[in-house]
């Protein structure tokens, strides 16, 4: 009777040791599940914080990246790449011709696939604005090797070209400029030395005309120099309260002359104001100004420079000439170097072109600005505004 029950014993004990390992290994089995499962969280919430913060990097650069995978198909874009393609869609996964149309960018990825590497390859772009991109790409390798994805950087050069563009124009224009007034001063002197320097009349109008192209050459030159100055940069105000009055008064006394000889009347209807400026440059913006109004003015008119304490503690000047005016689609362009409504009556008048060139550049690097109305046939009013002097000043 004994050892049934002991058989029975031991088999309850072995069953309950059993069931105590299973309920521990259970126990163990969950603690390591846990502790794996935490691990795989804490491995997400690393690559995602990597993804957020490679993301937030692309896209606080000044230049476009595009990230391609092995297939073709667009992995990153960031963001001054979307600005610079005018893309408003998420375009990731789409192939280059899906998402941008473009067959010359293609192209570029083509030869990028093919050589591992490119660099400083010019992209044009029409679309959404004119712009010059230059690409520079590599090819990412894996551990054996392979090409797993691709790398392409993208810099505007949009403005660099724009500026050799305006530098091109500025020597080509300067150039053209110099050569008419020289090519007359040489025929001239030419036509007087085979012979017409014996007559003493002809002599004497030819001797006049070298007079007025040199005068001109010197004028030109004058204002180059004004502009090359200003427009370096590198003109330094010397800032200091200055009545205004006193200013155009002198003005229009050293343009007395030339304004009497078309009976132009000047009238100045400045008040007392005293504004923070540098006194040279406010004289030789208000004398553009006023060489202007006798040039295109109207005979017999009359010139009337007055000014007014305006909002934003400034000074708004207005120089108004009767004469022909300027067509609305010019109102803008008249401010551009060597701009000109009529380019041959202008030149005969001695106008370089550069005049209003200089007197935007000089409101501006006083903080203020410069702007024209005008009615055509009846005559113009330059307007411009130059920051008052301080009261204590
Ligand atoms: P310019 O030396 O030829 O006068 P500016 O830069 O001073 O050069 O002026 C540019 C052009 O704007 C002139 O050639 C002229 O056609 C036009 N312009 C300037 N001022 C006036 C004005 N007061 N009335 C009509 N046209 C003007």
């Amino acid at each position: 009777m004994v050892w049934p029950i002991l058989t029975l014993l031991a088999l309850a004990g072995a069953v309950a040791v059993h069931l105590w390992w299973r309920a521990r290994f259970k126990y163990s089995q969950a603690i390591c599940r846990n502790e794996l499962e935490g691990l795989r969280g804490e491995q997400h919430q690393a690559h995602d914080q990597f993804v957020a913060r490679q993301e937030a990097l692309f896209n606080s650069m000044a230049e476009g990246v595009l990230l391609i995978d092995r297939q073709g198909r667009i992995e990153l874009a960031n963001r001054a790449f979307l600005n610079l393609f005018g893309v408003k869609t998420d375009i990731r996964s789409l192939s280059i011709i899906e998402a941008l149309r473009s067959h010359e960018l293609a192209g570029i990825v083509a030869e990028l696939e093919r050589a591992n590497e490119i660099s400083q390859k010019e992209l044009k772009l029409s679309r959404p604005e004119e712009r010059w991109l230059e690409v520079n790409g590599a090819a990412i390798l894996d551990n054996n090797g392979q090409r797993s994805s691709s790398v392409l950087v993208f810099h505007d050069l949009s403005r660099l070209k724009k500026m050799e563009g305006a530098r091109k124009d500025f020597v080509a224009n300067v150039s053209h400029e110099l050569r008419t007034p020289l090519s007359l001063i040489m025929g001239y002197v030419e036509t007087l030395q085979d012979g017409a320097k014996d007559s003493p009349e002809t002599a004497s109008r030819f001797l006049e005309i070298i007079a007025r192209n040199a005068n001109r050459l010197q004028l030109l030159i004058e204002d180059l120099l004004v502009i090359s100055e200003v427009e370096s940069g590198r003109v330094t105000l010397s800032l200091q309260p200055v009545p205004l009055r006193p200013v155009t008064t002198k003005v229009m006394d050293d343009f007395r002359a030339k304004a009497a000889a078309k009976r132009i009347e000047l009238v100045n209807e400045t008040p007392d104001l005293s504004l923070w400026s540098d006194p040279g440059r406010l004289e030789q913006v208000l004398s553009n100004l006023m060489d202007n109004g006798i040039k295109y003015g109207d005979a017999d008119s009359a010139i009337v420079v007055a000014a007014q304490a305006i909002e934003g503690n400034l000074a708004h000047i207005s120089v108004e000439d009767h004469g022909p005016g300027i067509p609305a689609d010019a109102l803008e362009r008249i401010f551009e170097r060597f701009y000109r409504l009529d380019k041959a009556r202008t030149r005969d008048q001695g106008g370089t072109g550069l005049g209003l060139s200089i007197v935007k550049h000089l409101v501006h690097s006083h903080g203020g600005k410069v702007w024209v109305t005008s009615r055509p046939g009846e005559g113009s009013t330059f307007h411009f505004t130059i920051p008052l002097a301080p009261k204590q000043a």
